[in-house]
């Protein structure tokens, strides 16, 4: 604590976004709390786990991790509403299938030795304002709180900030006794009527296979059925020994960024702040990258805090691109177009600048990728 008794930071959230503010900020110099409800944090989680190759130089960052935690997937089988499919590589890329529970946890640890106080099964019921800080209730005064407490996060309304409205809802299965063919790839399932708004998808994870699907949410929760899924998939797929292991499943976020995402002496980030990729709903990265540039922000803020208002906040990506062709998936998602175009080379190309170049035809990699075909 300073000398006045106050943390300088109080992290909400202890998933990928709160974790790398937290950590960073403890790196800085600054006195942080991170409280997550949850008493373990690799327990009930609502993520698939596949990053990036980006994301996993984040996480690089936040300490050496073992290599037991992921398995590198090397390409993507797109497959259509009959099953029909095609394969997509794109060299020299990949994604990380990761074990998930363990990366959590050893996240966690490198927040304790970077001098975090971490609080597991701390839930953040409210706060008030105090001059020169917030007073969080079963906490006590801090100088600067970040929510990175996930999609319908609870800091964002305690102080009014932006909440995220248009979501997608993730069910997976974790099996066993189940191996896929074509073990290094990622494979993945238009079908409008089981994943409408996004897809299905089925690998070879680390120690388990994971088979899900996300759909779009409209009028509360609509159902997504995985258990159907996980039946067509047996029409391709052996699953005839499988056993579930474990569940996750969660609400993804697809509007783009909360609006506003900061406020006196609070901001938010990951998930809580809308930064997932309204197409792909990929948002581990950017929960990662926003919570480490958060902590900058706030470092370099209170340095010059005199007592009174003090307000940051961070760049983050407003996915314009993304956005609209989330819309126009909306709109035009059709299973006979899809089957009609799958073996076409529009639809590959399509394919492979969303799933391996993060920023479309404006990144050069994609270019050079699209140009050697
Ligand atoms: C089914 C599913 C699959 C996904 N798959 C992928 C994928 O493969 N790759 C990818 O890049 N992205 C994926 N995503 C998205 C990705 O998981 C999220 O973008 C990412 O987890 C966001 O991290 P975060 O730290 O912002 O928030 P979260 O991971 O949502 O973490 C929020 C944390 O805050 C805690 N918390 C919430 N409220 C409180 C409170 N009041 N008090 C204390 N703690 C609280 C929660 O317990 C949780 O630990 C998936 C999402 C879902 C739902």
């Amino acid at each position: 604590m300073t000398a006045a008794g106050r943390a300088d930071l109080l992290v909400v959230g202890a998933s990928f976004a709160g974790v790398a503010c937290a950590t960073e900020a403890a790196r800085a110099g600054l006195r942080v709390i991170l409280i997550e409800r949850k008493t373990d944090a690799g327990d009930k989680l609502h993520t698939t786990g596949i990053v990036v190759k980006e994301a996993a130089d984040e996480i690089e960052r936040l300490g050496h991790f073992a290599p037991e935690l992921i398995r590198p997937i090397r390409g993507v089988r797109l497959y259509g509403s009959r099953l029909a499919s095609v394969a997509l590589d794109s060299p020299g890329y990949f994604f990380l299938a990761t074990d998930t529970p363990n990366l959590m946890r050893w996240l966690i640890e490198q927040a304790i030795n970077a001098g975090v106080d971490v609080r597991l099964g701390t839930l953040f019921t409210g706060a008030q304002r105090e001059t020169g800080g917030v007073v969080v209730d079963n906490i006590g005064p801090v100088r600067f709180i970040v929510g990175a407490d996930g999609p319908t996060s609870k800091v964002a309304r305690t102080f009014n900030l932006g909440l995220n409205r248009e979501f997608l809802f993730g069910v997976e299965a974790e099996l066993t006794g189940v191996s896929l063919p074509e073990p290094e790839r990622l494979h993945c399932f238009l079908d409008r009527r089981l994943a409408r708004g996004y897809i299905g998808w089925a690998f070879d994870g680390v120690g388990v296979t994971q088979i899900g699907l996300a759909a779009r949410q409209r009028h509360g929760r609509d159902k997504v059925d995985l258990d159907a899924f996980i039946a067509k998939l047996g029409q391709i797929f052996d699953l005839a020994s499988m056993k579930v292991v474990a569940r996750r499943a969660g609400l993804i976020p697809i509007g783009g960024p909360v609006d506003p995402i900061a406020g006196d002496r609070v901001l938010l980030v990951g998930d809580a702040a809308g930064l997932v990729s309204p197409l792909t709903a990929g948002g581990i990265h950017t929960a990662l990258e926003s919570g480490r540039a958060a902590a900058v922000a706030i470092a370099t803020a209170l340095a010059h805090d005199s007592g009174g208002a003090l307000s940051t906040t961070i760049d983050v990506p407003q996915f314009a691109a993304k956005r609209l062709l989330r819309k126009a998936f909306d709109l035009f998602q059709s299973d006979r177009l899809f089957d009609a175009l799958l073996n076409t080379g529009a639809l590959a190309i399509a394919a492979r600048l969303v799933y391996f170049h993060r920023r479309g035809l404006l990144s050069a990699g994609a270019w050079r990728d699209l140009l050697r075909r």
